[in-house]
């Protein structure tokens, strides 16, 4: 299960944090409300590439002794499962959907193509559910279309603390769940020397 990272900052100083497990350890399991604090469990890598950075970071995982799930601490300018920053993409939906911009002036300079055309169908496809969502944090925008009003709304709340929003609160994705990934947790295997004796 991914959760959100209780950080706020540029990429830079959320990779000078990450090094102390103690900071952000959840206090609990999100998953089986086993009420114990979760264990270490070191890392994954994943990609991102945003305005200002472009490479690996590091995400912090923990493990829930007992239904042995991991937790991953995501920060919260990365979307579950996509490479560009939240803002990266918000900031080409925008251009692409709502200022009526064209494909390649939109994009940011390393996406290809596809790959605007598929932030725009599956953005598309998530609208409504936003726009019905995003009404916890703020009045619904007059539009003449679900996507144009769920982007207006994006724009007044701020596409950060919408993510948190939606992704901490009610586990939804701003792009939507890619088809057959489960928003929750997998089982992960217990390595032999951190098993109980
Ligand atoms: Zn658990």
């Amino acid at each position: 299960m991914q959760i959100l990272h209780p950080f706020a900052g540029s990429v830079q100083q959320y990779h000078q944090q990450l090094d102390d497990p103690e900071r952000h350890r959840p206090d609990h399991c999100p998953q089986c409300q086993a009420q114990q604090p979760l264990m270490a469990h070191g890392f994954y890598r994943r990609t991102l590439t945003g305005a200002a950075f472009d490479g690996t970071i590091r995400v912090r995982r923990y493990l829930c002794r007992l239904c042995r799930r991991t937790v991953s601490l995501l920060p919260e300018f990365a979307l579950p499962y996509l490479r560009f920053s939240v803002l990266t993409i918000g900031l080409f939906l925008v251009a692409r959907l709502l200022r009526g911009q064209t494909l390649a002036a939109a994009l940011p300079p390393s996406a290809p193509y596809q790959r605007g055309q598929f932030w725009v169908r599956r953005f598309g496809a998530q609208a409504a559910a936003l726009c019905a969502a995003l009404t916890a944090l703020l009045q619904p925008a007059a539009a003449p279309n679900f996507v144009h009003r769920a982007l207006t709304m994006l724009e007044t709340a701020g596409w950060i603390r919408a993510h948190r929003f939606l992704f901490g609160h009610l586990r939804g994705h701003l792009l939507g769940w890619p088809p057959g990934l489960a928003p929750d947790g997998r089982r992960a295997a217990l390595s032999p020397a951190a098993a109980p004796a």
